[in-house]
């Protein structure tokens, strides 16, 4: 039977495919597309950025929620992406955003911690989950009703929208043999992995994507954490320096959002909302799917074309991260009473996510041949 027939069966006529065409009532061979879309009101959005225009994974992503609203909507909900500094510089979207400069931004939680040292929890924790088992606290586990609380004040309706998957250690110009050489060490590493950092007796700083390469060439800073191959050999980082560590304890799966001006949001009708909450999760899990797909290619390149050295962290080293990792994440419950709701649900997930997953995903992996 052809899709034509089938959809006539169903008595689906015209409206079958596109809810644009709901509204009209005529004969089917009256009702044109031209006709339906020509009262249809064209909205035009602008999305912010943290990123440089279009830089693989993070930038490209952004582009990818836009093109996907744009695509589910009929052309009705047009966004243009913006690159850091192109309206507003990275570290003001949130700013830009909650004040109606924009109806969307692009970013991770743990840019805003000035804001509140719990919105941290919602981009990634030091040792905590990975990218799979994030999500489903996100989606499953109460995370999400979280996240939007705390964005609330804001006026800014938060929604996962891309993950890194567990990113690299860093670029390090000396070798990290036991933790005293972290001590004196100026990094760039964002969020809680900074705090351990510091805790370790080096000196965190943050700075956007787009500062770090001259900040790494120059001296400025001794060594630099991004995220992981596909996006480190894009910036060149190996151009500045020799060592490339590994695992990423910092940030094991951390999320990229998307956040929405809520009174921008409210205005739109209930099925361009809906659009713009599963385009958010169509987003979310292509660019996790496209890191897990150009890493290893680009660390490929990192070693057999730039002579860039991989090491593991010792074991001694990424024990003593995490003893201190432990303290700083359980500080923050301390901060106030929202916070601690946060780490108690982080806590409770991490517990019984890690109880299956080292029945299911850890067992199999250990089974499984290593090449
Ligand atoms: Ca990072």
């Amino acid at each position: 039977m052809k899709r034509r027939d089938f959809i006539g069966k169903l008595g689906l006529g015209a409206v079958a495919g596109s809810g644009l065409l709901a509204s009209c009532t005529k004969p089917k061979t009256d009702c044109s597309n031209s006709e339906a879309t020509a009262n249809i009101e064209t909205i035009h959005w602008k999305m912010v950025t943290t990123w440089p225009k279009n830089f693989p994974g993070l930038g490209t992503g952004a582009e990818f929620f836009a093109k996907t609203i744009n695509e589910l909507s009929g052309g009705r909900l047009q966004i243009t992406v913006y690159g850091a500094g192109e309206l507003v510089p990275a570290f003001e979207i949130f700013d830009f955003v909650s004040g109606g400069g924009a109806q969307l931004g692009h970013g991770s939680a743990y840019y805003w911690k000035g804001k509140s040292e719990a919105f941290q929890f919602f981009s990634t924790i030091p040792f905590g989950l990975t990218a799979d088992e994030i999500n489903a606290w996100m989606y499953h586990g109460g995370a999400l009703e979280l996240w939007r609380e705390a964005y609330a004040p804001f006026g800014l309706i938060p929604m996962p929208c891309g993950n890194t998957t567990v990113q690299m250690a860093g670029w390090f110009n000396r070798e990290i043999n036991n933790i005293d050489d972290l001590k004196g060490l100026i990094m760039r590493i964002p969020g809680l992995g900074g705090e351990v950092l510091k805790r370790a007796g080096g000196t965190p700083v943050n700075l956007s994507g787009g500062e770090l390469f001259t900040a790494l060439q120059t001296g400025s800073i001794d060594a630099t954490e991004w995220t992981g191959p596909y996006n480190d050999l894009a910036f060149g980082l190996y151009k500045a320096a020799k060592y490339y560590y590994y695992p990423g304890w910092h940030e094991p799966g951390t999320i990229l959002e998307c956040f929405v001006n809520k009174e921008a949001y409210e205005k739109l009708p209930d099925d361009l909302r809906a659009i713009v909450f599963n385009a958010s999760r169509v987003a979310n899990h292509n660019m996790q799917l496209e890191y897990i797909a150009r890493n290893n290619q680009a660390l490929k390149t990192l070693i057999d074309d730039h002579g860039v050295i991989v090491r593991r962290l010792p074991d001694d080293v990424l024990n003593e991260l995490r003893r201190l990792a432990d303290e700083v994440v359980a500080e923050i419950a301390g901060k106030d009473a929202f916070s601690r709701r946060v780490y108690e649900s982080f806590l409770g997930f991490k517990k019984q996510v890690i109880a299956w997953q080292n029945i299911s995903e850890r067992a199999f992996l250990n089974t499984r041949q290593s090449s």
